[in-house]
């Protein structure tokens, strides 16, 4: 019997000399800090250390320095490296005694999946004194729990491979840990769309200095940040209105005009709820973007209820004739222009009968800039029955095609939900 008190930090502490080798790469712990962070357990350090006993006592006692909880993955096997459970024992002053239910279930296991025995895998049964065993339907070694007598320190220790990880986490450990955590942590995501990071976090600096609870966090990913808000409270709908007040004080800000959505998923997710939303259709014309406008809007299962179709018109030739751009608007200010773009972008919802029509024509490079049309300029455009506009980009020549691609097709999408 020992005493279990509230946990608040933890450490995972990943043993196996393969992951210091480089062989394998550590999803464990990435897997782990994710789980452990929506249940409100605050993640201090992640720590590797070899199959080594010494080592392993060491990182014990340098992590119940600051945390409250240690999750180990590995090390739990058969065979003589696998120390993990002998060297927490030891740590803890527990005799190992063997556990009669854990035996049994090694034995069932074995003749379930038909495979032989052997005298090592009893070993697997020795478990310390007064632990915590969870059972193992996907392997041998059973998972647990074991800590010291004032119940001020705990180590959960589970096996090294991720298919019984996973499982065994889900199933026993989180409910475990659901009875003793004293908070949840909530998150959401505001996306925001035509600001860069370091804009959106100097009009926000002060915010996101101020507020530690909740918790004002930026990530920025071709041409999009998000902000993550994560609020920590008693409650799940506690935390949940402190991360709504954020968010209201944050839309109140100059960035406010940029949201496109809170935890909406992505810009062309944003796209599709709002043509749902206001029973419109949708058509592309595309000529840098290859294919790439109508190719993340299709990625999205139900879309066609609003989403047309679109063409990729990369010739001259083809723009006339699909969409039928004027002959003299190509020869006159040459594909990449505004005029074409507009074009383009009417041809398509006329000849598809759609709402919207948007387009894309420019320099994706890295060859086929001048000085005048360098890498980087394209123009956008949107076309419905009450008006047309084009939005020119200059983006950096510098940039990859890739980017230029996506980022094109972004503030595509972006035109689209402008039309509020
Ligand atoms: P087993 O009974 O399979 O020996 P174990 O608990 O002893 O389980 P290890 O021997 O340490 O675990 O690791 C077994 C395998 O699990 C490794 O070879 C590797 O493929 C995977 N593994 C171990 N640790 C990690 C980790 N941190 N992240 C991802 N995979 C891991
Ligand atoms: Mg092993």
């Amino acid at each position: 019997m020992s005493i279990e008190r509230p946990i608040h930090t933890a450490e995972i502490l990943c043993v196996g000399t393969e992951l210091l080798l480089g062989d394998i790469v550590n999803t464990n712990a990435a897997y782990l800090s994710q789980r452990l962070a929506e249940l409100g357990i605050h993640v201090y350090r992640h720590t590797v250390v070899g199959d080594n006993p010494e080592r392993l006592k060491h990182a014990l006692s340098a992590a119940f320095a600051e945390a409250d909880l240690v999750i180990t993955s590995g090390g739990l096997g058969p065979t003589y490296d696998d120390l993990t459970k002998e060297t927490v024992a030891a740590f803890f002053g527990r005799p190992m005694e063997l556990h009669e239910p854990s035996l049994t279930a090694i034995r069932a296991y074995f003749e379930r999946t038909g495979r032989v025995m052997t005298k090592n895998n009893e070993k697997q049964a020795m478990m310390p004194r007064g632990c915590t065993v969870f059972p193992n339907h996907y392997g041998t070694a059973p998972s647990l729990a074991v800590g010291n007598e004032e119940g001020t320190q705990t180590v959960i220790m589970l096996p090294g491979p991720p298919g019984e990880l996973c499982p065994i986490f889900e199933e026993e450990i989180l409910p475990y840990l659901k009875s003793r955590r004293t908070s949840v942590l909530v998150s959401k995501n505001i996306h925001i769309f035509g600001m860069g990071e370091s804009a959106v976090e100097t009009k926000i600096q002060s915010i996101m200095t101020e507020s530690k609870n909740p918790t004002v966090a930026p990530y920025c990913k071709e041409g999009e940040v998000r902000l993550r808000v994560t609020a920590e409270a008693e409650s799940e709908a506690q935390a949940s209105s402190m991360c709504d007040e954020m968010i209201e004080r944050i839309r109140a800000t100059e960035v406010g005009e940029f949201i496109y959505g809170v935890d909406i998923g992505s810009l062309e997710q944003a796209v599709v709820a709002f043509l749902k939303q206001n029973g419109l259709t949708l058509a592309c014309a595309e000529s840098c973007t290859g294919g790439l406008i109508a190719k993340r809007l299709t990625d999205l299962s139900g879309v066609s209820e609003v989403f047309l179709g679109g063409c990729v018109t990369y010739a001259n030739e083809a723009k006339e004739k699909l969409l039928g751009v004027s002959h003299e608007s190509l020869a006159k200010y040459g594909a990449v222009s505004e005029q074409v773009a507009r074009e383009m972008a009417r041809g398509v919802r006329e000849r598809l009968g759609a709402d919207i029509g948007i387009s894309a024509t420019g320099i994706a490079g890295p060859t086929g800039g001048t000085a005048e049309k360098p890498v980087g300029t394209v123009y956008l455009g949107i076309s419905t029955k009450d008006g047309e506009e084009v939005r020119k980009l200059s983006l950096s020549s510098m940039r990859s095609r890739d980017y230029i691609r996506k980022v094109s097709a972004s503030n595509a999408y972006d035109m689209v939900l402008k039309l509020v």
